[in-house]
């Protein structure tokens, strides 16, 4: 009689440890260690109890932002958003996509701006959660070694390397990746970070098993805003996406909120009015676009992954429900 007790109390236990896992595989020295195996061990045990790996598997939500860092009034009303939307859907981390600190970054893990547009902005309680950040162009017109500096001693500050990958917060383990660019680094496109950067994306999307593959970096690919497409992303980017079955690319730089039709199965977001705003034309690849302040957040499961767009305020003006491939 005491078998099935101890063999559900062991279920729980694995279930419980799968929930908090964060894994964490950074780059940029080609030393990325993935953490995850202990965890596929554990997965292994109840992948036996349960025939259908991904009936146990848990919703995940997320926020994304962009363009944030200018420490005045609309970047304290999108917080406020943020915070609607985060403490409703117990959102678990926000994607920070860049140009962090107006008009050119930190100059030191001292600089007054970490506070001013920073933690003194984000100050709600649902907000308390990891901030996984990315280098903008404004980010290196100033210290960009401090950024990476900030997160060695400030937990919520999460950038383990210019660009990075992990996984987080949907079980079981791997289900859903995250992988993080320096696309300022690309646009120098024949430097030998740039490539180095590329054949590491392409080598990771490869080798990942996750039913949501995520893609974030500062520049766009496609956007109808004012800067538009990145023609160096368009010819060395997309087609790194596209081959590995991205779902979804989020990026900034451009101040709207814009949804563009998807191209080869690859939905291209922009996600740049964290502070800022900016006019954004409507073309034959807009599927959606808003020019005010606002964000994004996403509430993955299984078999959806739901992106839903933002105003200011944190009420929802458009919802895409994107489903697996
Ligand atoms: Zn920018």
């Amino acid at each position: 009689m005491k078998k099935p007790f101890t063999l559900v109390i062991r279920l729980s236990f694995f279930f419980l440890f799968w929930v908090g896992v964060t894994t964490c595989n950074q780059n940029g020295s080609g030393e990325g260690q993935d953490t995850n195996s202990d965890v596929s061990a554990e997965q292994e045990n109840l992948d036996l109890a349960f025939p259908d790996p991904y009936s146990s598997i848990k919703k995940l939500n997320f926020l994304i932002v962009g363009d944030a860092g200018t420490g005045e009034e609309p970047q304290k009303v999108v917080a406020t958003g943020m915070h609607r939307v985060a403490s409703k859907r117990s959102s678990a981390f926000v994607l920070y996509l860049g140009d962090n600190f107006y008009e050119s970054g930190v100059t030191s893990v001292t600089d007054t701006l970490w506070k001013t547009a920073f933690e003194d902005i984000y100050t709600q309680s649902s907000l308390q959660i990891p901030f996984y950040a990315i280098l903008g162009n404004h980010d290196y017109l100033g210290n960009e070694e401090a950024q990476l500096e900030y997160a060695l001693t400030h937990p919520r500050w999460k950038m383990p390397a210019r660009y990075y990958s992990f996984s987080s917060g949907l079980s079981p383990g791997d289900s859903i990746r995250f992988f993080a660019l320096d696309t300022e680094m690309l646009l120098n496109e024949t430097s030998d970070e740039a490539k180095n950067q590329l054949l590491w994306l392409d080598s990771e999307l490869k080798k990942s098993p996750a039913i949501w593959k995520v893609v974030f970096g500062h520049h766009p690919v496609r956007s109808n805003g004012d800067h538009g497409d990145t023609g160096e992303l368009v010819a060395l980017l997309k087609p790194i996406l596209e081959r590995n079955k991205v779902t979804a690319y989020f990026c900034g730089h451009d101040h709207h909120l814009e949804l563009i039709k998807p191209e080869n199965g690859v939905n291209y977001i922009v996600s740049g009015a964290g502070a800022r705003k900016r006019d954004v034309t409507l073309r034959k690849n807009t599927k959606f676009a808003f020019s005010g302040f606002g964000f994004v957040s996403v509430d993955v499961s299984a078999h959806q992954f739901d992106v839903t767009f933002h105003a200011r305020f944190g009420n929802q003006i458009y919802k895409e429900v994107i489903g697996r491939r």
